[in-house]
């Protein structure tokens, strides 16, 4: 058996374990730290955002930012569907309830009418949304403009998860500076990886400065452990932020390399009847986390995109459908969700290639082999 094509996985530069070293060295090995200090910095450098807190996952991230938005018991989010579940999992962890939003076509996120749909359904109802969440799925940038004019519209806040899309932009304004709150996540698969971590933006400096009292057990100021609000654990480890910064010093290079892979297999696959690529819109950059296609059965005499995955599984080669759509799962089954089925269209089409940085020549031939043999 050939050696295993991952989807997505770790790729370190060449700095990372000096930094390691130097939390070594000082003997910062403690959730706190200069790196971390230093990490914030650079990624508020990268993104454009004023306010950084690093935290120990993306998933913190949205946490907070849905405390900061005071998002109570019984409060209406409006969240993506077509998405990972962290992106809606913190909204029930403050016993909120999320409403799911349709994707559109072009970029495969939030789609905009289908959000004000709601956002007037719930207005009129007398409840309206405390928070909207909406993602850059697969680092391709969902439609802001129209999605932040909507939102301003009716003065309710942004919550941008950017996790997937470290370093893609619209019009050269990178993701994650748009919302209220940008989320950025490096765990194990993204883009860029501490292991585990993530971060929360903000060009707000009380809500970071807040959201860092809340990821450290909301102390109050005084010696003696004192506490007027229930806090977490959550910041990041100053071990962890050394990779981060010695990650973020390749993170162009890593942009580069996933949007050849893109361009690999858009070249080698395009021509097949039924597939297809998703494409950037006018001003858009995706850093091409990771490249899915679509494949339609109706114009291939019926081969699907799980047929493909099996066969790359055959050959040792990992590939994944599209996230399930939200409202389409199990423990959500509750959620209003307002749309026109394209998550699920999306869904029952998709399929995302293997995507690394890492990435040989060799491992992309081998990819389209097996899906040019199936055809
Ligand atoms: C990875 C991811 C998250 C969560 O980040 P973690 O760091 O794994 O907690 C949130 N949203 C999306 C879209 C993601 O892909």
């Amino acid at each position: 058996m050939k050696t295993k094509i991952w989807l997505s996985s770790p790729h370190m530069g060449s700095n990372e374990l000096e930094y390691v070293k130097q939390a070594f060295d000082t003997n910062w090995i403690a959730p706190l730290g200069p790196l971390v200090n230093l990490f914030e910095e650079k990624l508020g450098e990268r993104t454009a955002v004023s306010h950084v807190a690093a935290l120990s996952s993306g998933t913190a991230a949205i946490h907070l930012s849905l405390k900061l938005l005071n998002v109570e018991d019984g409060d209406i989010v409006l969240c993506q569907s077509l998405t990972f579940s962290a992106s809606a999992n913190p909204i029930v962890y403050e016993r909120a309830q999320p409403v799911f939003i349709d994707s559109e076509p072009d970029t495969w996120n939030m789609c905009p009418s289908a959000l004000k749909e709601a956002i007037e359904y719930f207005i009129a109802l007398g409840r309206k949304p405390k928070a909207i969440i909406v993602v850059h799925l697969y680092g391709m940038p969902a439609k802001m403009e129209a999605i932040m004019k909507i939102a301003s519209d009716c003065d309710i806040p942004v919550i941008e998860d950017a996790a997937e899309a470290l370093g893609s932009s619209i019009d050269n304004k990178p993701c994650g500076s748009f919302g209220t709150f940008g989320v950025l996540s490096f765990n194990g698969n993204k883009i860029i990886t501490t292991s585990g971590g993530g971060a929360l933006l903000s060009e707000n400096a009380e809500h970071i400065a807040k959201a860092k009292f809340f990821a450290t057990q909301a102390r109050d100021t005084a010696p003696h452990y004192q506490h007027s609000e229930i806090g977490y654990n959550y910041r990041l480890s100053n071990v962890l932020a050394g990779i981060g910064i010695g990650q973020l010093e390749v993170l162009d290079d890593r942009i580069k390399a996933r949007r050849s892979n893109f361009e690999y297999y858009k070249a080698q696959l395009s021509h097949i009847p039924g597939i297809s690529f998703l494409e950037e819109q006018q001003g858009a950059f995706s850093n091409r986390w990771l490249t899915c296609i679509l494949i339609n059965p109706e114009k291939n005499n019926g081969i699907d995109a799980d047929r493909i995955r099996i066969a790359l599984e055959a050959k040792n080669i990992e590939s994944r459908p599209l996230w399930k759509p939200m409202h389409l799962q199990p423990v959500f089954a509750d959620a209003p969700y307002f749309g026109n089925k394209n998550a699920e269209n999306l869904f029952a089409q998709g399929l995302c290639l293997p995507s690394g940085s890492n990435l040989t020549e060799e491992d992309l031939q081998r990819v389209v082999t097996v899906i040019r043999n199936i055809f």
